[in-house]
């Protein structure tokens, strides 16, 4: 080759884009460049791995080329291993097989192990092992390391474990394969006894292992070892961060991140992301803000995931205002997931003709809805007793988009009929459906069943869900509370001796509360501690101001047993969120939003209290529960008594 050709190939490295490409090659055929191997070789290969999204012309330079070499097929073979099609990768394989002039070497092996791997086909991956056996390969670094992969995702630790130890000196990347292995396949002391016998442990292993723990649930491990690190990267960060965000340990998630500023790493996407979620399922405001800064001023606004994230984040947190603001700045066109989420923000808070804007927006901006999109605007319209309109998603969903209706869209419908009290209806839907039912659509029946005090149909739900689910301790309750309403309390009786004796328990009720940064938690029936003394000591007076100046009588129906009156207003007092509305008021200044997060759906009298606190207090109060938001505002609620 020549210095001008010489030139092509290295400005190949350096270019980005497709068109740059195509430029580059257009120079070349000019001086019948594009016929040498060397070249062409390098083009493929450029086009296949590099730049984004050109797989496809790759696969057309490769038709082209008259006879391409173990090099070009090895490029397409790897090229096309990490498509969403690896099956192409096989095929491209065996075309190669079939020309006995080109044997397969290692390279071939280990790309093309890695398209039986991401296929999760443990046959085609066994073949390709023995030919590999054939060829003497099995045991080369590279297809030995892939193989290992492969029977990991396929699930057989034990293969991956044989052709380990068949490895002669396995190298760190082979090891960290091993011990990935063993996590994937739930075989934490296997990993642990590798980890130890490993005899250099970079950085990278260290990660591995806490990646493994913190997948596997084993937070308490992930932080010991975390703790032990001799240097940790944003990788060993992030991998921290999402762990506690997913464990619940939303408290140590924030810590972790105010620890990685100070250290002076720069958060990744992984880490931000993991925070934010920690923030949404906590209820966490005015961290989320704090972080909301901090994304703006590091001008990460262009990671949609981190958009996505921060939008979620302040729709569960209960401010839709600026979940919409973070939605209508992002930049670029706006993903499925970004339409999506604004939507279910939008249901969240009973905005269901808000969220029908939304969706015709994103149809007219020609995204296509799917599943879940229909699951938020079907939720939208049931939260705000929008039946007729709810009827037409249904049906759009599948004449126009052609997406069959799943078990949740059913119990979107469910919910519809059910929250708007055509309990009937509701029943004939759930009858009729052409999926076997589950317990989860019997339970939102019952669960309307309970709102609407029907005590009939609830009697024959609750048979139902005996056959699906006899365990569940909520069916019992709700069951208790409906019969508690109508007085029937020789049935509040017999349902709570069947539960002592099927030995269920209520779940305990919690909430919690953000001042100063800090999140405050409140359990039904805790033991007292300086905190709940203070929020007890608040409640009585707030109880009492309420009964004087909002006219407040106790709403006892909801509670479970069949005592005297006055012992079971006391029973009512120590709902959680009580405790956590008293709590903020005693310590939040005057003029702050009150932000409750509850595990459990707000029963009656807590929600007439929260009435009568924003009356009587002047205040606002926004509670999340397991089903939607309550923003308690002049003495009415944004759900209209309606949930
Ligand atoms: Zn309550
Ligand atoms: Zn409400």
């Amino acid at each position: 080759m020549n210095n001008f050709e010489h030139l092509c190939v290295s400005l190949l490295k350096h270019c980005k884009t497709l068109k740059n490409v195509k430029q580059i090659q257009a120079h070349a055929c000019k001086t019948g460049l594009d016929t040498h191997p060397y070249f062409s070789g390098k083009l493929l290969l450029h086009c296949a791995i590099s730049i984004f999204d050109s797989l496809d012309y790759a696969r057309l330079l490769f038709l082209h080329t008259p006879n391409p070499d173990v090099f070009m097929y090895n490029t397409l073979i790897r090229g096309l291993s990490e498509t969403d099609s690896p099956q192409n990768s096989l095929l491209t394989f065996i075309q190669m097989r079939r020309k006995l002039e080109l044997p397969p070497d290692s390279f071939s092996f280990a790309f093309v192990v890695k398209a039986a791997a991401n296929l999760r086909c443990l046959r085609a991956g066994f073949q390709l092992h023995c030919q590999a056996l054939v060829h003497g390969l099995d045991t080369h670094l590279f297809v030995g390391t892939t193989l290992i992969i492969m029977y990991a995702e396929c699930g057989c630790v034990v293969s991956a474990r044989k052709v380990f130890d068949e490895m002669f000196q396995p190298n760190v990347v082979a090891w960290n394969a091993v011990v990935t292995a063993c996590f994937r396949c739930d075989d934490v002391k296997g990993a642990e006894n590798l980890f130890d016998r490993m005899p250099i442990r970079n950085l990278m292993s260290w990660n591995v292992m806490l990646g493994g723990y913190v997948k596997k649930g084993e937070i308490g491990l992930a932080k010991k070892l975390f703790l032990e690190m001799p240097i940790k990267d944003d990788v060993s960060w992030s991998t921290m961060i999402v762990g506690c965000a997913h464990n619940g340990c939303f408290d140590e998630a924030f810590g972790l991140f105010r620890e990685l500023q100070h250290v002076g790493i720069r958060p990744n996407e992984a880490s931000l992301t993991g925070v934010l979620s920690a923030c949404a399922q906590a209820g966490a405001f005015e961290f989320g803000k704090i972080l909301h800064g901090y994304i703006d001023k590091a001008g990460l606004v262009w990671i949609s995931s981190v958009n996505n994230a921060l939008l979620d984040t302040y729709s569960k947190c209960g401010n839709v205002g600026m979940a919409r603001l973070v939605f209508e700045r992002m930049p670029g066109k706006k993903s499925l997931v970004s339409w999506t989420s604004m939507m279910a923000g939008l249901a969240m808070q009973g905005y269901g003709e808000e969220a029908m804007k939304i969706f015709d927006k994103m149809e007219k901006s020609g995204v296509r809805p799917d599943g879940i999109t229909f699951i938020s605007i079907l939720y939208a319209c049931s939260h705000a007793g929008l039946i007729e309109e709810g009827c037409g998603y249904f049906s759009k969903m599948r004449e126009i988009y052609g997406i069959e209706p799943a078990i949740e869209h059913y119990g979107c419908m469910v919910d519809l009929y059910g929250r708007a009290g055509q309990l009937q209806k509701a029943y004939e839907f759930v009858i009729q459906m052409p999926i076997s039912h589950n317990a989860i659509i019997w339970r939102t029946l019952l669960g309307a069943c309970s709102i609407h005090n029907d005590v009939e149909l609830a009697e024959q739900v609750k048979e139902r869900l005996s056959e699906l689910d006899p365990n569940n301790s909520s069916d019992h309750v709700l069951l208790s509370n409906i019969y508690a309403v109508a007085g029937k309390w020789k049935h509040v009786a017999t349902v709570r001796r069947s539960m002592t004796d099927q030995r269920l328990k209520k779940i305990p009720g919690w909430s919690m509360i953000e001042v100063d940064k800090v999140m405050y938690s409140f359990v039904a029936g805790q033991k007292q501690n300086k905190i709940t003394e203070e929020a007890y000591q608040k409640l009585r007076e707030i109880m009492l101001k309420l009964r004087v100046e909002g006219g407040y009588v106790p709403e006892v129906g909801n509670v479970l047993h069949d005592i005297e009156a006055e012992e079971k207003e006391d029973s009512l007092s120590k709902h959680s969120e009580k405790l956590a509305v008293a709590f903020g008021i005693a310590r939040l200044c005057k003029g702050s939003v009150i932000r409750i997060v509850k595990n459990l759906r707000v029963c009656k009298d807590c929600h007439i209290v929260m009435n009568l606190i924003s009356k009587v207090y002047g205040l606002e109060i926004v509670v999340r529960d397991r089903s939607r938001f309550h923003s308690f505002k002049d003495g009415s609620c944004s759900c209209r008594d309606y949930w």
